[in-house]
């Protein structure tokens, strides 16, 4: 039987579902104290955090791309470089 792969985004939102009800917080407070303790363990790790933080926004906004004229989502090669988009054909970066 093949290994599930590893979902960090699932096991994120299962962190954050579960703080709300061990805390009694809502998603914004669930949110934050996520954040805070990846703070705590950027801290413990010796990593800046808001260089991480920089870096994780870069991969979000390339992961978010869409064509300007058509909005289908692009799709990255494997040095994360935008390709065109397979349905107008527009380049990116242009
Ligand atoms: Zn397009």
């Amino acid at each position: 039987m093949a290994k599930k792969k590893f979902n960090l985004e699932l096991a994120l939102y299962t962190a954050i579902n579960n703080q709300i009800v061990s805390e009694g917080t809502n998603m914004l407070g669930a949110f934050r104290d996520v954040l805070t303790d990846l703070m705590h363990i950027a801290h413990n790790q010796g990593i800046e955090f808001k260089s991480r933080l920089k870096a994780a926004e870069e991969v979000y906004t390339e992961e978010r791309a869409t064509c300007e004229d058509c909005g289908k989502k692009l799709q990255q090669d494997k040095g994360n470089n935008f390709t065109l988009c397979t349905k107008c054909q527009n380049n990116y970066p242009d």
